[in-house]
């Protein structure tokens, strides 16, 4: 299984095990000399994880090219800290390449306290900042930046190194018609726009050599109109290997794109065959990521020949051990990323930043604060509620050596996620309850579901964690007790029979999905579609047709959402059948719609059905009897139902575990 992956490989001298890498990844740890074994620990686990070799996060050559949480190879004072990760990395086994990072016009100047640089003072959707057009001094100094900063690497010990010439950073900037407007050498032709980075490139090679490996991370595919066409691309591409690059990482999209890259909206390698055609017109390896979150995926894509190697970042914050699992027949145990960017990217552009978590696996970042080790004392321990909190719950505290009851009254495992699983483009949550069901059996955690627990039941137990999770809050307003009045997840989980004319009240991350849910679902399925157009019988793709009004209390809409999704969102639902009410207060429910206040009177919004999106409300679970006899732990929604989020839950489920 999984032959292609296996196979050893090669970047320039750098032999490689096998063919999965770690992308690079800003972690909001880097340059913060108190966190700094919360990095190394990072590190270490992916190398002990089964990384073939890992790209550092990106490593700024000049200051005005970096940011916050980003080492400066300029700075002195992170000269230790570069040269001792490397060490670090190596002593477990690992292999690491430096990022060599300059950010262009998407630097933001109240982190840099100075402009930003860019080959022309355009300004930047991204930062909403107008840099300053770099002279050809600035451009000699940056490319002897590059140079002996990967000088500097090689000393350091650093198995390779990586450029980044792609999303829209520096490099990219120069080599697109869209942000290089330069009259002179630097700019213009093609020659001119691909001129620096192929200085870079010979630079570099000056000061390290023939054979140090040198990896360059080019834009595959900006999803920017009107910027750098694929004809270009390719010519790039040529030239890169000529000018010396051992391997090209292919990146996708700029910060300021309006495609979704890395969503989970983006089909899974949806962006892999970009690389294969690049491949084809070079003969040094081509590594690719971008929705590439599974080993059957990573497999079919090299399988095809699209690529040589797989370096996604994402997996690795949702399991340490992605290449292990992968390659070693655990697949069933690997923890997949589900593309939600909650804790990884959401946190990265939060401002003020804050380190990079995941999801799924709440302990990403956190290695070195909670070792894998045994409890000193086994205890025996309850679980209430297998929604994601208790899942979190019972794996963290079963894999700290405690034995572990789990009690759920539904029939099954998942809670919310098994109800997000449902909304198109959150499919990947199955993954999730795929991986709990799994490694839950591998802890040996005593699942007992269809039971709804008494307290009393527990009282033979050292601890419980109580994580019941949330029931969708029922809005007081009249005439919601109409029998046309359901709930969200009556929708999702298809007990009601959907009307024609849907009216879903509430707007935030529930009110889009379930929409979403709405919108899609009255479509036929994409086979269908494709069959009708191959025959040529359309009447069987014509979507059933529903209206679907979404009503919103404020003049905002999508909230709750996170910065990096919001967006997509908002796209996703610009449709032509649904309506998009705001300010709208809801009076009285009544047998022919929804009667409410507008900032332009009273008005009836008509449907046959309303779809209460309105909030949650903790699910509780009476302890008394337990009271001060055990230690009790409330997690989740079962602690606070506002401004849930399944981030918040699962972290405080994981250390909910760790304080037993
Ligand atoms: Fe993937 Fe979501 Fe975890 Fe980020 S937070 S790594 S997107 S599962």
């Amino acid at each position: 299984e999984f032959s292609n992956l296996k196979n050893p490989g090669k970047i320039g001298t750098l032999h490689l095990p096998h063919r999965v890498l770690m992308g690079s990844m800003h972690l909001g740890l880097e340059a913060e000399p108190e966190v700094f074994q919360r990095l190394v620990a990072f590190y270490e686990e992916r190398a002990k994880g089964g990384a073939a070799l890992m790209i550092t996060g990106g490593v700024a050559v000049l200051p005005e090219g970096g940011g916050d949480h980003m080492f400066c190879l300029t700075d002195s004072e992170h000269d230790f800290f570069l040269a001792e990760l490397v060490q670090r990395i190596h002593q477990v086994g690992g292999k690491v390449a430096m990022q060599l990072f300059h950010s262009g016009r998407y630097a933001f100047s109240k982190e840099t306290g100075m402009p930003s640089y860019a080959p022309s003072a355009i300004a930047s959707n991204w930062t909403r900042e107008t840099p300053v057009e770099m002279s050809i001094d600035d451009i000699q100094r940056t490319i002897q930046a590059f140079a002996s900063g990967a000088l500097k690497a090689k000393k350091w010990g650093y198995d390779a190194i990586e450029v980044m010439g792609s999303e829209g950073y520096l490099l990219n900037e120069f080599l697109s018609p869209l942000t290089n407007h330069r009259k002179d050498e630097y700019g213009g032709s093609l020659a001119g726009r691909m001129r620096i980075s192929l200085e870079v490139v010979r630079a570099i090679r000056e000061q390290v050599g023939e054979n140090f490996p040198l990896i360059f991370r080019m834009s595959g595919l900006d999803c920017m109109p009107g910027s750098t066409n694929p004809d270009e691309t390719l010519e790039f591409a040529k030239c890169l290997e000529m000018a010396g690059v051992d391997a090209l990482n292919i990146g996708i999209g700029w910060h300021e794109s309006q495609v979704p890259t890395v969503a989970a909206v983006v089909p899974r390698a949806a962006f892999s065959t970009v690389a294969a055609s690049i491949k084809e017109v070079v003969n040094i390896p081509i590594l690719v990521a971008n929705r590439v979150n599974t080993p059957e995926v990573a497999e079919h894509i090299l399988s095809q020949g699209w690529a040589d190697f797989i370096a996604p970042a994402r997996p690795w914050l949702a399991d340490a051990e992605f290449a292990n699992k992968a390659l070693s027949q655990q697949r069933q145990l690997l923890n997949v990323c589900v593309a939600c960017n909650q804790a990884c990217l959401d946190h990265t552009m939060a401002q003020p930043p804050q380190p990079v978590s995941c999801m799924v696996n709440p302990r990403t970042g956190a290695e070195s604060l909670y070792p894998i080790i045994f409890a000193q004392k086994k205890k025996k321990i309850a679980v209430i509620g297998g929604g994601p909190a208790g899942l979190e719950a019972a794996r963290a505290a079963a894999s700290r050596g405690h034995q572990v009851v789990l009690f759920e009254r539904q029939a099954q495992l998942g809670g919310q996620f098994r109800l997000a699983a449902r909304v198109p483009g959150k499919e990947e949550f199955y993954e999730t309850l795929r991986y709990f069901e799994h490694v839950l059996q591998q802890l040996h955690v005593e699942v007992r579901l269809s039971h709804n627990v008494h307290a009393s039941e527990l009282t033979s137990f050292d601890a419980v964690i109580v994580a019941t999770g949330v029931h969708p809050r029922i809005p007081s307003i009249p005439g919601v007790e109409l029998p046309h009045v359901v709930t969200y997840p009556e929708v999702l989980t298809g007990q009601v029979i959907l009307g024609k004319r849907l009216l879903v009240l509430g707007t935030g991350g529930i009110g889009c999905d379930v929409t979403k849910y709405l919108l899609e679902t009255a479509a036929p399925p994409a086979e269908v579609s494709r069959f009708a157009k191959q025959y040529d019988v359309t009447e069987v793709s014509v979507p059933v047709q529903r209206t679907i009004t979404l009503v919103s209390r404020s003049d905002k809409w999508a909230t709750g959402i996170g910065k990096t999704t919001r967006w997509i969102v908002r796209r996703e639902l610009n449709r032509p059948e649904l309506k998009l009410v705001k300010q709208f207060q809801p009076l009285e429910i009544r047998e022919t719609g929804l009667w409410g206040q507008t900032p332009e009177g009273e008005k009836l919004l008509e449907a046959d059905q309303i779809i209460l999106c309105t909030g949650q409300e903790t699910s509780s679970f009476d302890v008394e009897v337990l009271a001060k006899r055990i230690p009790i732990f409330r997690v989740g929604g079962a602690k606070d139902a506002s401004q849930l989020n399944a981030v918040r839950a699962m972290r405080e489920a994981f250390e909910a575990a760790y304080a037993l």
